[in-house]
């Protein structure tokens, strides 16, 4: 049975990502930092659905909490064929207010936590000469956002890190790309006023923001049949906001 862990994979895109992966036949590895219960929820509804799935704390900003995570997901799933580096956080703020603490945590998390994820995962990988790596940038990685610098620095970090790492790893069997979604109707953009959703709405020419399920589409293109000679790309379902 293919094996998928998926990072923040309780609630949002990931727990979309989750339910897609699922249907398509995975075993699904969910893992949640705060969100225990989403996760033991979701984990529920997938195995009433006649799959596979089990719940692990971890915490993609800890190497030790990486490191039990995928210790644990391995142990009990025999290996895990596709990554999928979801977890994420978001903050919003002038450069000249943003404090050390903040932007560490960013990097440590959106940047950091792919970079630990990877490093746990690739050694099995690497062993079996076969593995799938997706990881979740941003249209703000691609194209910078105001008052999102942080955000956006860490989102092209991931980039530049599933493109080298693509080539690192491409010689053993392994693909890593990165999916670069536009705005996506998620928790992540609860502080957002209606005016302002319906503002990028109107900027977007497809004229809407987009949905979980259409993140969690191009997931599951890029580990399917479909992505078989994708390496180091960057897919971006973003309703042509950024092109
Ligand atoms: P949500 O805020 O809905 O979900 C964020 C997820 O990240 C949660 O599952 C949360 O887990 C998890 N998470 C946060 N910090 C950590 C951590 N330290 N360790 C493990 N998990 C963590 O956001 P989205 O679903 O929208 O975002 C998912 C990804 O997509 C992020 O990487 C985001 O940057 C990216 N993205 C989102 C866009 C959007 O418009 N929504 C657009 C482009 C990219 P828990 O609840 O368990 O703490």
């Amino acid at each position: 049975m293919k094996t998928a862990l998926i990072t923040g994979g309780a609630r949002g895109i990931g727990a979309a990502t989750a339910r897609a992966l699922s249907e398509d036949g995975y075993a699904v590895a969910i893992g949640y930092r705060q969100s225990e219960a989403s996760a033991a929820a979701l984990a529920g509804e997938l195995r009433a659905a006649g799959g596979v799935a089990g719940v692990y704390l971890l915490d993609v900003a800890s190497t030790a909490s990486v490191t039990a995570a995928v210790e644990r997901v391995t142990a009990e799933f025999g290996h895990i064929d596709l990554l999928v580096n979801n977890a994420g956080i978001s903050l919003s703020g002038l450069l000249t207010d943003l404090s050390d603490a903040d932007w560490d945590r960013l990097i440590n998390t959106d940047l950091s936590g792919v970079f630990r994820c990877c490093r746990a995962v690739l050694p099995g990988m690497i062993r079996r000469q076969s593995g799938c790596i997706i990881n979740i940038s941003s249209i703000w990685g691609m194209a910078g956002a105001a008052c999102e610098v942080a955000y956006s620095a860490a989102k092209a970090g991931v980039i530049g890190l599933s493109r080298a790492l693509a080539k690192e790893v491409g010689p053993s069997g392994i693909r890593v790309n990165c999916i670069a979604p536009g705005v996506i109707d998620t928790e992540m953009n609860a502080h957002l006023s209606p005016a302002d959703l319906a503002a990028l709405a109107e900027e977007t020419p497809l004229g809407r923001i987009g949905r979980p399920e259409e993140v969690a589409a191009a997931v599951l293109f890029l580990a399917g049949a479909g992505g078989e000679f994708l390496a180091g790309q960057v897919i971006s379902p973003n309703g042509g906001l950024v092109i």
